[in-house]
């Protein structure tokens, strides 16, 4: 696994995202090392709230594969992602999660909430943190105001 590399795919997105006044954050799709989906937060150019990198990540994933189960992939996503993205995940039967920076206040995947690997839920992620955590954390201090107010970037340092 190319963890750095795709990790460092999901930090230009999120570098592309904050320079266009979007929330810094960005992912990518991998599919037997093959990068098929890479997307940054889109909420406030498409006026959707739904349109976080990870959710638009699923979507152009399923929509370039044809398929609506996205077996076998694994997201890259620089912050932990939210219960709503956590929960697109584990709809789309995406197997592995990889962030970089934990979210405290809304991560689902063990921070603020755990639902990625939940027994109730009868589905769940391998998910593996803290890759390029300092290179994430420098991106977001310089390009995100949510940075500047997040305990987990803060700490970081
Ligand atoms: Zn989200």
């Amino acid at each position: 696994m190319h963890y750095e590399l795709y990790m460092s795919a999901a930090l230009a997105e999120a570098a592309g995202a904050a320079a266009r006044g979007e929330r810094c954050d960005g992912a990518v799709g991998v599919l037997d090392d093959a990068m098929v989906a890479s997307a940054a937060d889109q909420v406030r150019g498409s006026g959707d709230p739904t349109a976080h990198a990870v959710m638009v990540t699923i979507r152009e994933a399923a929509e370039r594969m044809g398929t609506t189960s996205l077996q076998g992939m694994t997201i890259y996503a620089v912050v932990e992602p939210c219960a709503m993205c956590v929960g697109a995940l584990l709809e789309s039967d995406v197997d592995g999660l990889v962030y970089a920076v934990p979210d405290p206040v809304s991560g689902a995947a063990g921070s603020a909430l755990q639902l990625a690997s939940n027994g109730v839920l009868g589905r769940r992620l391998n998910v593996v943190s803290g890759i390029l955590q300092d290179d994430a954390v420098e991106v977001l201090r310089t390009n995100g105001k949510r940075a500047a107010a997040h305990p987990a970037a803060a700490a970081g340092h």
